[in-house]
């Protein structure tokens, strides 16, 4: 007999919870997001002192298995940041979800 759709489960309802709330995570996007730090090379720059450098924010990622990097303007900064956030949760929230079935597929196994 399967409990499955058995009420009152709380594995199954946090289960439940985390699948529903994945559709708030549509636009998340892959890489790591960090912050470099560059001298422009201009003379009279500021950065020219070699500790007020400029920020660059980037992303990298592998695109077809090739690592790769990307300028983020600094415009979108704050709205990649939360994308790459998004993928994280993501992932912990798969990993989770994996937790839960794996646990009930031992369980499933033992039961004849
Ligand atoms: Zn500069």
């Amino acid at each position: 007999m399967s409990d499955r759709n058995m009420p009152g489960d709380p594995e199954l309802e946090s289960r439940g919870r985390l699948v529903r709330s994945l559709g708030m995570l549509r636009e998340m996007l892959p890489g790591s997001f960090f912050e470099r730090k560059r001298a422009c090379g201009r003379p009279n720059c500021h950065c020219a002192d070699g500790k007020n450098l400029h920020s660059q924010f980037q992303i990298s990622l592998l695109v077809g298995g090739k690592p790769k990097t990307f300028n983020i303007p600094a415009r979108l900064v704050p709205k990649v940041r939360q994308q790459v956030e998004m993928r994280r949760r993501f992932d912990a929230a798969a990993a989770t979800i994996c937790g839960i079935n794996l646990r009930r597929f031992l369980k499933e196994k033992e039961n004849r």
